[in-house]
C-alpha cells in the first residue's frame, strides 16, 4: 500500500516529536532509523530520522536525499522536511541547502515553510519566530552552543542559507482569510519565481488551514506543528486504532542518563517509592570496573518483582565534579557506553518494556539494540511516546531530557 506522506526529519527526538502528533490525529506511523532498506507495510506516514541538523552541509544534503528518494518510491505523494520549531540552523544551513535540493527532487513551484507550533509557545508573525513571549533572537536559544540563533527574522535567516532559491513571506492576512487565499499567495509568489515562502502562523487552527492549502503540494517545511493538519486532509480522524500496539509482555526497566532537572524528580520519585535502583559511578567506569555487569547482576534477580532502575542521573554539582576529573565529553561517552549495554543486557534477561531517559542516552540504546523502526503508539506525556520495535518485540519509550511530569516513570508503565 502507498504511503500518505513521507517525512524526513533532521534529528531523533525531532522525528518521534512529529510522529506522535501524526499519531495522534489519527495516522498510522513508523518512525525509521536512517533511510529504510526494505518496504515498511501497515503503515500511512514513515518518518526517516536522520542527525543532519548540525552535519556537514554536503552530509545534510546526500542523506536528505537518499531518504527523499525512498519514501517517493514508497509512493509518498507529499514529503515533509522537519526542522527544529526554533529553527536551529547555522548560517550554512541545514534547512536552506536541504530545503532546496528537496525542491529540485520534488519539482515543487513554492514551498510552505513554518517551524510554528502555538501549542509549544513557537508563533511566526510577520516572519519572526516568537518563543514564548520573546523573539527568537530574545530567546534562550541565542546562546545555544551549535546553533545559536540571532536573528527571529525567518525570511532573512532562510534565504542567507539559500544558495539558489528565493525566500518570500505569507503574511497572517492571507492566512486569516483561509486556505484559498494561502494557496493563491503561494501561487503568486511561485509566478514570482519564489519556491520557498515562510508562512505565518499564531494558533492551532492556522495550521490546520495552512495543511488544507498545501493538501495538493509536494513538499511542505515545518516543525512537528503543521502535522496536526495532514491526517485530516487523507479523511483521517483520532482514533485508538491509530496508536494501537501489540500486547505488552516481559519485565519492566528504566536505563536513564539524563541529569536534567525533570529526570532528577522522577528518579527521585521512583526510588522515594521503593523502586529498585542501581546508580552508575561514571569515576568507577573511567577506573576499569565492569559496572554495566554490576549494575545487571543487581537488578536481574529483581525484574520479577517489578520495574527497575539503573540510571547515571545525578545532580548538577555530582556532574561538575565527574566532569571536572574526567572532562565532560569522556565522561559521557563512558556513561552512555555502560547504559547501552545495561539496555541490551535487559532485553536479553528477558525486558520487554523498557524506559530510556536522555536524547544521547536513548540513540546510545537504540544503537546498541540494532533497532531501525519503531511504531509509533500512544502518549505518554507531551512529545513522548510509547513505540513498539518489532525486531526485537520490544516497548520502548525515549524521553528527552526535560521532558514529563514527576510520577512518569510510574505512569508511562500503567499506560501499556
Ligand atoms: P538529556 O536529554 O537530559 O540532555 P542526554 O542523554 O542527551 O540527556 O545527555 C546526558 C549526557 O550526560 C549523556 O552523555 C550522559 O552519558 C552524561 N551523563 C549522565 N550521567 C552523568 C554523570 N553522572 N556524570 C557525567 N556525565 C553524565
Amino acid at each position: 500500500m502507498a504511503l500518505l506522506l513521507g517525512c524526513i526529519a533532521d534529528d531523533f527526538t525531532g522525528a518521534t516529536d512529529l510522529a506522535n502528533n501524526l499519531v495522534r490525529e489519527g495516522m498510522r506511523v513508523v518512525q525509521a532509523i536512517g533511510v529504510p532498506t526494505a518496504p515498511i507495510d501497515g503503515v500511512d506516514a514513515v518518518v526517516v530520522a536522520l542527525k543532519s541538523r548540525t552535519a556537514p552541509v554536503a552530509e545534510a544534503v546526500a542523506q536528505s536525499r537518499a531518504a527523499a528518494h525512498w519514501l517517493k518510491e514508497q509512493g509518498a505523494p507529499q514529503l515533509y522536511f522537519k526542522v527544529c520549531s526554533t529553527f536551529d540552523s547555522t548560517p550554512q544551513g541545514n534547512i536552506g541547502p536541504v530545503a532546496e535540493a528537496l525542491v529540485e527532487l520534488t519539482g515543487a513551484r513554492c514551498v510552505p515553510v513554518t517551524p510554528a507550533f502555538p501549542a509549544t509557545g513557537r508563533t511566526v508573525y510577520l516572519g519572526h519566530l516568537f518563543v514564548g513571549e520573546l523573539l527568537l533572537s530574545d530567546s534562550p536559544m541565542r546562546h545555544h552552543p551549535l546553533t545559536p540563533m540571532t536573528d527571529a527574522n525567518l525570511v532573512r535567516v532562510l534565504q542567507a542559507q539559500c544558495v539558489r532559491e528565493r525566500v518570500g513571506l505569507v503574511t497572517q492576512r492571507d492566512v486569516a482569510a483561509g486556505a484559498t487565499p494561502i494557496a493563491q499567495r503561494l501561487d503568486e509568489l511561485a509566478g514570482q519565481g519564489v519556491r520557498l515562502a515562510i508562512v505565518d502562523a499564531t494558533s492551532d487552527g492556522d495550521l490546520r488551514t495552512l495543511a488544507t492549502a498545501a493538501r495538493e503540494l509536494p513538499l511542505v517545511v515545518a516543525g512537528s506543528g503543521l502535522a496536526i493538519g495532514i491526517p485530516a486532509q487523507h479523511g483521517l480522524a483520532p482514533s485508538a486504532a491509530a496508536a494501537a500496539l501489540p500486547p505488552a509482555q516481559g519485565g519492566r526497566a528504566i536505563v536513564s542518563g539524563s541529569c536534567s532537572a525533570a529526570t532528577n524528580a522522577q528518579v527521585a520519585q521512583f526510588k522515594a517509592q521503593g523502586g529498585a535502583a542501581f546508580a552508575v559511578d561514571p569515576l568507577r567506569i573511567a577506573a576499569g570496573q565492569d559496572v554495566a555487569a554490576e549494575a545487571l547482576a543487581f537488578v536481574r534477580p529483581r525484574l520479577a518483582a517489578g520495574t527497575v532502575l539503573v540510571h547515571a542521573t545525578a545532580e548538577p554539582d555530582a556532574v561538575r565534579a565527574v566532569q571536572q576529573q574526567l572532562g565532560a565529553e569522556r565522561a559521557g561517552a563512558l556513561v552512555e557506553a555502560t547504559l547501552a549495554r545495561v539496555a541490551l543486557g535487559l532485553v536479553e534477561a528477558g525486558v520487554g518494556q523498557l524506559l530510556v531517559a536522555g536524547g544521547e542516552t536513548s540513540g546510545a540504546c537504540v544503537q546498541a539494540l540494532g533497532l531501525t523502526r519503531l511504531r509509533i503508539g500512544p502518549q505518554i506525556d507531551p512529545g513522548v511516546p510509547w513505540c513498539h520495535a518489532p525486531e526485537r518485540s520490544l516497548h520502548l519509550a525515549l524521553k528527552s531530557g526535560n521532558f514529563g511530569g514527576v510520577d512518569f516513570f510510574h505512569r508511562a508503565f500503567t499506560l501499556l
